[in-house]
């Protein structure tokens, strides 16, 4: 598979790779710094620096002078990548939004969502929180060590829920303000878990803080890993009870039930959120 990666690189850049079946990408469980990338997917300003065939990845950071510490995350098949952020990007060099790449396929998306988070907990876990000494990686695990005082810190992930409320045929879909005043997409309710709080408890309180309504038998589904910067969404499917709706006007643009049939702009089918609408239709 190594040749065949390879050889799709060469071929146009990597976005070539991704119509070639079965590469995955396999996360290391943690940092390994004597392992040496072939591979870099290269940040500036959170966004992706695009090499010159369009691709995605480069096969080498000759490019770049001036590049933070690499840090190998995981393997494409039996190919080691690795994740750098630029502290500056030569005039003219393309970028492209993680947004707008995440979508590409399965492989990416599990690529991207691990390689940001890693690279997201070495900026905001560099100082202790203690001391203030500098820390630095811990080998083997994906914690950060301080060599003054021996704390060590594991990436942040913050818990969040995600839920499809429906009324019969109807579903519940909102548009944010975040999204910009025009925007069209709509997607479902969503929120943080409060420290003390149960994911059940979460829903019933967002749902009732965003909507007004109330909920009720409320079901797991499934989760997703959300890297902006470091969220676990926790995907529920929830049946309307009883309520107007009265929008948070300070969270929400609108709220409205939509029949299943007829349904606005979506969030995509890989989103936690597209995913829970395809559940239920
Ligand atoms: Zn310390």
């Amino acid at each position: 598979m190594l040749m065949v990666l390879l050889l799709a690189m060469s071929r146009g850049g990597y976005l070539d790779c991704i119509a070639v079946p079965d590469i995955c990408y396999h996360a290391l469980p943690g940092f390994q710094p004597t392992l040496s990338a072939q591979l870099w997917l290269v940040i500036y300003d959170g966004q992706v620096v695009i090499n010159d065939q369009g691709g995605h990845l480069w096969c080498s950071l000759d490019e770049f002078a001036d590049y933070q510490t690499a840090i190998v995350t995981g393997y494409l098949d039996d190919v080691p990548v690795a994740v750098v952020e630029l502290s500056w990007l030569k005039a003219g060099m393309a970028r492209k939004s993680i947004r707008s790449l995440l979508s590409l396929s399965e492989t990416v998306y599990a690529h991207f969502s691990h390689s940001l988070q890693i690279l997201t907990s070495r900026n905001e876990l560099a100082f202790c929180g203690y001391c203030g000494h500098r820390k630095q990686p811990k080998v083997g695990e994906w914690a950060m060590l301080c060599p003054q005082c021996g704390h060590h810190t594991y990436p942040r992930i913050s818990p969040c829920v995600i839920v499809l409320v429906t009324r019969g045929d109807e579903m519940l879909l909102v548009r944010h303000h975040r999204h910009g005043k025009d925007a069209t997409m709509h997607t479902l309710v969503a929120g943080f878990i409060e420290p003390g709080e149960s994911a059940e408890q979460a829903v019933h309180r967002e749902v009732q803080e965003e909507t007004g309504l109330t909920l009720g038998r409320l079901k797991y589904c499934f989760s997703q890993s959300w890297p902006f910067p470091h969220s676990l969404m926790m995907g529920f499917h929830a049946e309307y009870e009883c309520g107007e709706l009265v929008l948070d006007d300070d969270e929400l643009c609108s709220a409205a039930w939509f029949h299943r049939h007829n349904l606005p702009e979506l969030p995509p089918d890989f989103t936690i959120a597209g995913k829970l609408v395809h559940f239920f239709l």
